[in-house]
This record gives C-alpha cells, structure tokens and sequence, in this order.
C-alpha cells in the first residue's frame, strides 16, 4: 500500500525521538518541514535528482511536492491526451523522484494542475471546457480553461489520479489551480445550463448582478461545486491509495480571492485533514505580519493539532523574477512569520536548475533551526484575550467588486494596530463566537452582513459580560447583503443608524475632515480611550462617517469635524468647527461596548498614522479592561505570539523593524533590544527557567505572582522564550 511503504522505521525512529509523535500518526500529522521543486517542461532533460537529494538532505526536509500530471504529465501517461513535457521523452521522471524520495524516507504530495488542458484535448473533448456567452472557449494564453462542471472533473481528472497512484504510490494529492474558473467569468457551456437548470431550477445569469436572484443561486452552486470536488477526489484517492492516501488542492489565506474562487474556507477545514497554502509572500500593504495572522485564522478553524505547510518563495516574488534568488532576509522573515503563526515551511523554486544559485542558501539555516526546535512549534493553544471576527459571507455579500476596501482593509487595520500594540489576539469566524467564550474582548471590522443568529451570538456573548469593538456598517446588512433599517445590534451597540455612510462636508476635499476630542483639553477630564492626547483637541481623519444617533447614557469622547480646504492655505480654516456627530460612541455596564462611527480601521490601514493607532489602542485596552497577558516594552516593530503547551508557556517574537518594512523587500535584517517582557501565566504554572530557542540558552526570570519578567538583550530576526 502506498502509505505504508514510504517511511524506514530508523527515520521513524528518530522522526518521533524529536517530536514525540507515536509512529502510527498518519504522514499529515507529522510532516513538518516541506520542500518543493517545480519542474518546468525543459527539466525531464536535465533534472539531477543525486543534487536534489543532497539538498533534500541539507534542507532537512521530511516530505516534498512533486509535479505529477495534469496540465502537464511528468511520467509516460497512457492517454496520449495528457500532455507530456516537451523533454520528457520516455523518461519516468516523476517514478525517479518518488523512488528516490521514497528511499531517503520522505513522504510525497503528488502535484496536479487541473485548471487548464493543451489543444488536441480540447478538440476531442470540447465539452470539458469552458464557454463565455457567445460560445468561445475561455484561454490561458494557448491554454483551454477546463470547466469544473464538467466530466473532466468527474471522469478524466480521477482517472489521473488513479494512474499516478497505481505508478509511484505517493502519500497524497495536492493541486496548484483546482477550483475552475472565478466568479468573474461565468462558464456558459452546456453541462452548466443543463446541471444548473436542473440543480436550481433557472437558467444561469446572463450577467454579475448581485441583486439578481439566478446570480445568487449561481454563486451558491459554485461553492456547492468546489466542495463536491474536494470530496470527490478525496474518495479516489483514498479508494485507490488507502485510507492515508488523501488530496487537497492549494488555498490562500486571502479571503478576498478565495471568495472570489468559490472556495468556502470554514467548509474546506471542515473536512480537510492539512491545508497546502499558496502565499509565497507579503506585498507592501499586507506586511509579513500577515502570514502569522493568515496561519492563526487557519488553525482556528482547521484546529491546532493539524498541519499548514506554505509555499515559499525563493525567489524574487514582487516584482517577480522566478529564476532571481529572493533577498535572504526577505524570504526569511516571511518563512518565521508563518512558522509563528502556526504554519509549516515549504520551500518553492520553479526550475530544476538555477543559475542565481544564492537561493539554495536561504532555507536551511531556518529548516536546521525548525528541526532543533520542532516540538515547541506544533502542537500548540494560542493565548489571547481579543478576538478579532473575520467572516467570508461579509466579504461575498458585503463586500462584492469591493471588498478590499469595504472588508479586507478594516480588518488588516484592527489587526495591524493590535501588533504595533504587542497585544496578543486571534481571528475568530464569526460562526464560532457562541463557542468562544474564552475571549473578554470581539472585535467586529465593519463585519456588515450579519445573520440573526450570528447577531445573537454577539448579543449572548455581551450578555454574559463579554465586551465588544463594532466599527462602521457592522450588523447593518443581512445574509445576502440587504441593508436593515437599522443595526441588528443596536441594543448592545447603544446606537442607532441615522441615514448612508458618508463624509459630510463643507466644501473641501473629501480627506480633509478632523475629529474633535472631548471636552476641550484643560476643561475637564477626559475619557482613558484619549490618554496620550493630552496637547491637542483635534486629530485628524480623513475617513468616512457612519452617521448614528447614540443612545442616552453613552458617552461621546470624539465627535465629527467637516472637511474645508487645504489650497490655498488662506482659505485653509475650518468652516464647521463643531458639531454633535458621533465618531465613537462609549457604553459601560456589565461590559464595555465601542462603537466607531469613524473608519479608524480602514484609515489605519491605509494611512498608517499613530494617532489613529494610539486612538485603536485605547480603545482596546479600555473595552478590555486592561486585560492583556503579556506587555513588551523596548523599541522596533514587533509580532508577539503567545502559546502554551502542556506545562510550558511559549513566547514567539519576530522582529519584523527594517528599511524595507513597509517597503519590500527588506535587505538587511535591524537588530533591536533590550527588549522587556512581562507575561502571565497560568494558575498553578511553575516556571523554572525560560529558555531561549535562538540566542540559545536561559535567561534569568522574576515572578510576581502569575507575571513573568524577563529581559532580552537583543533580537535579530525572530527569539522563541519557552517558559516551562
Ligand atoms: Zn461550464
């Protein structure tokens, strides 16, 4: 069986000395550290496999990925219809390599490319592909897009699988591009009138309209579709490969483009036993923090006991140069990002061979120091008293052609601004707030589209005491993204919705407004949500306003300023000075309520301003009555991860301060320190030392009462403080 092959018992052995996993833990358990070589169509000439194992070996690497069928067949398929690469010849080259995987005693995800198919399929099965409305095949450059409705899918993609199985037995199945075209393009083909008529009872939309009750149906038997596969080719692969023998095609952590694939995250974790991760890297406006947050959001839905490897680029990826090497540090510090966040490394080159050889050198320092350190990076609970909810309904529904605005930059705000705070959080979906009651403090980034039941969770949750963070249009919209009269949850929220979002105006240019803090400073005292404001009355925003009426008993700490002209400067004086418009609307009783008429999430986002950050902050460590279990005080910008095992409190830090920051990519890595680091424990913890994972050895900690502290003379890339 092709499961029970691949692993000498000696690697076993020694694979479980290191992490303690017992040797009957299915390979997707206890693969930790993942290597993948693209292979291009010229490299089935010129592929040195005796290299590939010596850097196997290097890399430390325990399972690869290895291109197998597809676009393109890397073994002599027997349908002459699959592709063969342009070398490949009679060569078996995806046989040597699993042969030669197989011996060295690492496991191998088979990888399939579904999305697309060459010409002569095309002609003899016209059927399989897909059709824009006026019956021309959709292209990828001299490629056919396959439709995913089609038998393709049922009949000739499973039909591979079975190939591949029966040829090199790998482990499992993993697939680059499997979830057909995106909602972008509608497929026209006659398998999609037919099924959908028959399925929904209507003919498929003749264009995007989401009001339009086809369109919606037709979104809905997308993503019905997209899990339909994944069980589907889970069932042949595990019928023909044993029950280990699973498959599972590639996700991003980005919520925006996987609603626009039709790929339903919580579903898929539902029934996913690892998740493949495609992120080969940050942009400028995500950060690397991202990749933590994207690998902490996983986990809180697929659970922490299983595996997330990503793809990581050695190469240059923005602009990309795919035969470039990465900057070091760059792919580095994205490579301990994800490690922080839960997930494990992969490393990616596309081509077999590469002449910009300084890639070969970026992952093994870190894969040497993962594998030193392996048991304290898996197997975790994440610590934190702030959930931040995320919601992919909000971002089909809510925010539709525009949800990197409306959706992704609220949340990216909330979520940066709890990082430059070091307070640890987690992504929380909002389908699991009822079974959450761990967190003091939800956050809700203008989560608009909101079920009644989701909206009684929340309302449960504030009842029992729990606080709670809502900015913009939260609540204010339905399931399917119809706006309500007013919030559904105005009652906890202490506001009512008065009329649209807007930026009321006197005239000026729309990223001209102000907001005004209250009282004026040095006549009277101000709310704690102003601390650090004392020298001014006035910050300013830029931002939109959702405009609300607050309830009697609510506190108003910054109100509205309209906009007015910034040229000439004469002209530059505020019209309207003062009004009553409600920017953030404070509520105290069992719990603490804030509701942010103004976008400071999305401002924060965009515009990076401390004050907006300092503003988020106090909110938060208000709603939270300072209930935060970890304080790092010293400079530079700093991701904290705090997790705990059995016995043992584990800090990760990644130190992320650089020229290239917020400028990729970053080419030297900043040393910052002494950093100081206070942490609460559990009841009960006794801590005996806390060790240092990368400078190596201990340092000496103080207790008072559950708080640790400790201090760190200096961080380069990353530190991991075990405290057990
Ligand atoms: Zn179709």
């Amino acid at each position: 069986m092709a499961t029970s092959l691949a692993i000498p018992a000696s690697i076993l052995a020694k694979a479980e000395r290191q992490s303690l996993v017992p040797a009957d833990t299915p390979w997707y358990r206890r693969t930790y550290r993942w290597g993948q070589t693209n292979i291009t169509e010229e490299d089935p000439a010129r592929y040195d496999t005796e290299w590939w194992r010596e850097h196997w070996r290097r890399t430390r690497v325990q399972g690869v990925i290895v291109n197998a069928g597809g676009i393109v067949a890397y073994y002599p398929a027997a349908d002459p219809l699959q592709h063969r690469a342009e070398t490949l010849g009679q060569r078996d080259l995806l046989g040597e390599i699993v042969t030669a995987a197989h011996k060295d005693g690492l496991v191998v995800m088979a990888r399939m490319d579904s999305n697309r198919a060459h010409e002569p399929m095309f002609r003899a099965h016209p059927d399989w592909f897909a059709m824009n409305s006026n019956r021309v095949p959709y292209r990828a450059a001299e490629l056919y897009v396959t439709c995913i409705h089609s038998r393709y899918y049922e009949e000739y993609i499973p039909a591979v699988l079975r190939e591949i199985i029966q040829r090199v037995h790998p482990e499992g199945f993993t697939d680059n591009s499997w979830s057909g075209l995106d909602r972008d393009s509608i497929c026209y083909c006659e398998t999609c009138a037919r099924t959908f008529r028959d399925r929904c009872g209507a003919q498929l939309p003749r264009t995007k309209d989401w009001d339009d009750s086809n369109y919606r149906k037709w979104i809905d038997w997308n993503y019905a579709r997209r899990l339909e596969i994944w069980d589907l080719n889970n069932r042949v692969t595990r019928s023909a490969g044993g029950p280990h023998c699973i498959w599972s095609g590639m996700l991003s952590g980005d919520i925006e483009s996987e609603s626009q694939r039709f790929r339903d995250l919580k579903a898929i974790c539902a029934r996913a036993d690892i998740i493949m991760f495609d992120d080969q890297g940050r942009t400028n406006s995500s950060g690397f923090q991202s990749n933590g947050e994207m690998g902490k959001r996983m986990h809180g839905l697929l659970g922490w006991d299983k595996l997330i490897p990503e793809s990581m680029a050695m190469y240059q990826r923005i602009p990309t140069f795919r035969k470039s090497s990465s900057p070091e540090p760059e792919a580095r510090l994205w490579m301990l990002e994800g490690i922080a966040g839960g997930i494990q490394p992969w490393w990616h080159h596309v081509g077999a061979i590469q002449e910009d050889r300084r890639q070969f050198h970026t992952a093994e320092p870190v894969y040497r120091w993962h594998e030193a350190n392996q048991r304290y990076l898996v197997n975790r609970q994440p610590i934190a008293t702030v959930g931040v909810v995320w919601s992919q309904d909000n971002t089909e529904w809510y925010g539709r052609d525009q949800a990197e605005s409306s959706t992704v930059l609220p949340y990216r705000g909330i979520i940066n601004a709890l990082i430059r705070s070091r307070i640890p959080h987690l992504p929380v979906h909002i389908d699991h707030v009822g079974r959450e009651p761990g967190f003091p403090l939800m956050i809700l980034p203008n989560i608009a589209v909101m079920s009644e039941t989701q909206a009684e969770a929340l309302k449960q949750h504030v009842s029992r005491g729990g606080s709670l963070i809502a900015t913009g249009e939260t609540s204010l919209y339905d399931e399917r993204g119809s706006r309500r009269k007013d919030f559904a949850l105005a009652d906890v929220l202490g506001v009512h919705a008065e009329g649209e979002r807007t930026r009321p105006g006197c005239g000026g240019p729309a990223d001209h407004s102000y907001l005004r803090l209250s009282p004026d400073m040095g006549s009277g005292e101000r709310h704690t949500v102003l601390r650090g404001l004392d020298e001014t009355n006035i910050v300013g925003f830029g931002g939109t306003i959702q405009r609300v009426q607050a309830v009697s008993g609510t506190n108003v700490p910054l109100t509205y300023i309209p906009d007015f002209p910034v040229y000439p400067p004469e002209t530059s004086w505020m019209r309207e000075p003062r009004t009553t418009i409600p920017a953030v609307v404070l509520r105290q009783s069992v719990s603490r309520v804030a509701y942010l008429a103004a976008d400071l999430d999305t401002r924060f986002a965009r515009d990076n301003l401390p004050d907006h950050l300092l503003l988020l902050q106090n909110i938060v460590r208000w709603a939270v009555s300072e209930n935060v279990p970890l304080q790092v005080t010293g400079r530079g910008f700093v991701d904290c991860h705090l997790y705990e095992q059995a016995g043992r409190l584990i800090l990760h830090l990644v130190n992320l301060t650089s020229a290239g920051t917020w400028r990729a990519p970053v080419d030297e890595l900043i040393p910052i320190g002494p950093l100081d680091v206070r942490v609460r424990v559990r009841q009960g913890l006794q801590v005996r030392t806390a060790k240092l994972l990368v400078a190596g050895g201990e340092t000496s900690v103080s207790a008072d009462g559950n708080w640790m502290t400790m201090r760190l003379p200096s961080i380069l890339d990353h530190e991991v403080i075990v405290l057990e």
